[in-house]
């Protein structure tokens, strides 16, 4: 890389964001941070602002902002506050590259405003792309932005499709490790923890990521996500079960052929590859030791036994804003599911039921998306009670 890349990274303090800080303190000589935004980690913020020095630090809290802005008085860095905190981190006029790695519909404003900048979006938040695909992938053309995936599934395929004709795919096949409960009973699954689900046998992720990795709703986004990214219509995406995650997703082209793209599971990889588009980052890793695993297994997934997958080919299906109201939704459920108030089976119910009793919800701007969104998270939340007062 003959120039220095300057980034800005939205979630920092997250499990992506620290991912991404790893690769830039190996790789000084290629990026430099220059804002990075937090939910409210002030800790966590204020020691990464230390070691890399940005222009400008945002925290969505403002209580938190303050601390971070006492801890870093000084230092010659800004520090900014809510909503438009996060807006200004993620368009700031230093940036040419943003990492879009908020969790959940948090995501979607500061993603689309990145977008509409004209900056280039390492993205790693899934539910820009599900809520707001069409609006987001429009406003990129428009603009030039161009979305680089961080998610392994989309980077494989990015990589796979890299320098040929779209034309030429015949279909897309993203592979799920299966999850901590892949060949489980289903009375299994009615016990299931917090705990239980927040231990993934293949990859280290934020808590929500985790949950929707057990439920399978993440393979689920990733499906919408690759129709908005590829271009590929929903009955040419298909999901495959592979619980050694070594192929992170491959894609076949209409001659038979088939590209599959491996590697150790480590999400430093595709953030890397993101980041140092279009060339290549030399990383410090082990090497993929196919002769030490053994066996590569594929099994078809259990659409009956993980119904957020169908649900999820169903809102694409369906289109609009139906996406959107899934996903709210979903995050909903997953979140009083975490707090032990919902079981772990009720997590498809609730996204069934609202998808089921949805208004129709267009998708030609974000406040129609928002307004579904809004309804979407209402529809749960009520749900959700009523059905802990019927027993
Ligand atoms: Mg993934």
């Amino acid at each position: 890389m003959s120039t220095v890349k300057r980034i800005s990274i939205l979630g920092s303090t997250g499990s992506i964001g620290k991912n991404t800080l790893d690769i830039v303190a190996r790789n000084r000589g290629q990026l430099q941070v220059v804002s990075l935004a937090s939910r409210s980690d002030v800790e966590g913020i204020v020691r990464q602002a230390r070691e890399h020095k940005p222009k400008l630090v945002a925290l969505f809290d403002e209580e938190a902002a303050s601390d971070a802005e006492n801890s870093l008085a000084g230092s010659g860095i800004s520090v900014l506050s809510g909503t438009e905190g996060i807006l200004e981190a993620s368009t700031i006029s230093e940036a040419d590259t943003v990492v879009s790695a908020i969790v959940g519909a948090a995501g979607v404003m500061p993603t689309f405003a990145a977008v509409e900048a004209g900056k280039d979006v390492a993205l790693a938040n899934k539910e820009a792309l599900v809520a707001a695909g069409s609006i987001i992938t429009n406003e990129a053309l428009r603009t030039g932005a161009r979305i680089l995936p961080i998610d392994s599934e989309h980077s494989a395929v990015f990589q796979a499709i890299m320098g040929q004709d779209a034309a030429g795919v015949q279909r897309v096949i993203l592979t799920a490790s299966g999850g901590p409960f892949f060949k489980k009973s289903q009375d299994f699954l009615d016990g299931v923890t917090p705990e239980m689900a927040l231990d993934h046998p293949r990859w280290k992720m934020g808590p929500k990521v985790t949950v929707d990795s057990a439920t399978m709703m993440n393979k689920g986004l990733e499906v919408i996500e690759a129709h908005w990214l590829f271009g590929v219509p929903v009955e040419r995406i298909e999901v495959v079960v592979h619980p050694q995650s070594i192929i992170h997703s491959m894609v076949e082209f209409i001659d038979g052929s088939t590209l599959a793209q491996m590697g150790i599971a480590d999400m430093r990889l595709p953030i890397a590859f993101a980041l140092g588009y279009p060339d290549r980052m030399s990383l410090p890793f082990d090497p993929l030791d196919l002769t030490a695993g053994g066996k590569l297994e594929f099994f078809e997934p259990d659409l009956d036994f993980f119904p957020c997958l169908k649900l999820a080919y169903k809102a694409l299906r369906r289109g609009g804003g139906f996406p959107a109201i899934m996903n709210a939704a979903n995050e909903v459920a997953v979140e009083v599911f975490l707090n032990g108030q919902l079981p772990f089976t009720g997590i498809p119910q609730v996204v069934a039921h609202v998808m089921e009793t949805a208004p129709e919800v267009q998708d030609r701007n974000l406040a129609e998306i928002m307004r579904g969104d809004n309804w979407a998270r209402k529809a749960a939340r009520d749900y959700i009670a009523s059905s802990e007062e019927n027993g």
